[in-house]
């Protein structure tokens, strides 16, 4: 079986699907690792540290991709490269694939095994093949640095011969994994930190990392789905939260927004006369920018400057700490194959919950029951 690593060729993509130390344990399980030549580098690992774990240069792209019969990338290839591989080939990625039916379109056409990394369920059993997770984990650490930096204020109280500073006051909106590491971050720097999400049993979570959660009373609808995601409010439960956030939102130096809903949106928390409330200096870090954003005034990719607050939309931050994002991708990727591999062949046992909602498509048909909903 040949494993191919591409390039990534995405704007801001800075990782790398399959690291040198994860190839030595593939090329020991006898599979063929073929590295596009450079496909490291963004991560800073050299295409002689591939050598060195046993996988091959290729010659080409394009050899990786026609030879292939696995393709382990980050970013869902574009539509040639797609094209490019053989039939029957196993595609792992995040394909993100009820935004994109055209793409599961064009798995089925092509006969490609497609693979999400984003569909792998949030259960127990898949904690070491959850992307989702790890990446979250590093957008949310990051997040907390960005704002830290922006800030033109110290985080932790200091004593100091010319007077005390007390610690920075800071909101951090959305308590999923982001959100939680975020506030972890913060806390270390020594911040004070508040938090809320609509998903009330996080309260516990916020609270042991040393935040205040802040309580909103949204009567007893549900918030969340089965599946424990957040579920979209409706108009007077948006307002009331809005009003709830404001009060907090304008005492805060940092606010820190990762507020998502699956297949959604993101909703927004902040609006515009929020942060005309807030005080000059102050910095909005929108993790959720990429999504639309939960502040109303954020410009994805940029950081702006609003009624004298900062208001910062990142791009891809997992990207931005690329060693280590792609060192618990190529993990999280490698816990996968291995229970997709059995003798060093893939078996499609769809009597697993994890292989059955990981596969969106296989031999031309549609899989994944998410899609078939
Ligand atoms: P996410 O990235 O989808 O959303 C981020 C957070 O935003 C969530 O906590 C959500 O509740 C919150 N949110 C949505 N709308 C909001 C609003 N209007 N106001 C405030 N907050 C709002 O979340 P995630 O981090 O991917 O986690 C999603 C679910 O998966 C959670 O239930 C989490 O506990 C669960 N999970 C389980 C495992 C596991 O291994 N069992 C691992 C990771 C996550």
């Amino acid at each position: 079986m040949i494993v191919g690593v591409l390039k990534e060729t995405a704007e801001h993509e800075r990782r790398v699907a399959l690291t040198p130390e994860v190839t030595a344990q593939l090329v020991k399980q006898e599979l063929e690792i073929w590295v596009e030549e450079g496909a490291g580098l963004g991560s800073n690992f050299p295409d002689a540290e591939y050598e060195e774990s046993g996988a091959k240069i290729a010659e080409s792209r394009d050899k990786v991709l026609s030879e292939c019969d696995i393709l382990l990338t980050i970013q869902t290839p574009d539509e040639a490269d797609i094209k490019k591989l053989k039939k029957g080939a196993i595609l792992i990625c995040f394909l993100w694939a009820l935004q994109h039916p055209e793409l599961v379109e064009l798995l089925k056409e092509q006969g490609i095994t497609g693979m999400g990394m984003d569909a792998v369920p949030r259960i127990s059993r898949a904690q070491n093949m959850d992307a989702l997770s790890s990446m979250s984990s590093i957008a949310g650490y990051k997040s907390a640095l960005i704002a830290a930096n922006e800030l033109d204020k110290y985080l932790p109280m200091m004593m100091t011969a010319a007077g005390t500073i007390p610690p920075a006051k800071t909101l951090v909106l959305g308590a999923g994994v982001a959100g939680l590491q975020a506030i972890a971050t913060l806390r270390r720097l020594g911040a004070v930190v508040e938090a809320f999400d609509i998903r009330p049993e996080v309260k516990e979570q916020v609270e042991s990392l040393g935040a205040k959660f802040v309580e909103v009373e949204l009567g007893d609808d549900e918030t969340q789905t089965e599946g424990g995601y957040a579920k979209e409010l409706d108009k007077s439960k948006q307002e009331l939260q809005r009003e709830a956030i404001h009060k907090h939102a304008r005492k805060s130096d940092i606010v820190i927004t990762t507020a998502l809903i699956p297949g959604r949106p993101a909703p927004i928390l902040i609006t515009e006369e929020m942060v005309k409330d807030m005080a000059p200096g102050s910095v909005i870090v929108d993790i959720a920018s990429e999504n639309g954003g939960n502040c109303e005034l954020t410009e994805h990719g940029k950081t702006v400057e609003k009624y004298g607050v900062s208001i910062v939309g990142p791009y891809n931050l997992p990207s931005q700490l690329s060693l280590h994002a792609s060192k618990l991708y190529s993990k999280n990727m490698v816990a996968l194959l291995n229970l997709l591999l059995e003798d060093g062949k893939p078996n499609f046992n769809f009597e697993d919950e994890i292989i059955k909602n990981t596969t969106i498509t296989h031999q031309g048909e549609v899989i994944s029951p998410m899609l078939k909903e």
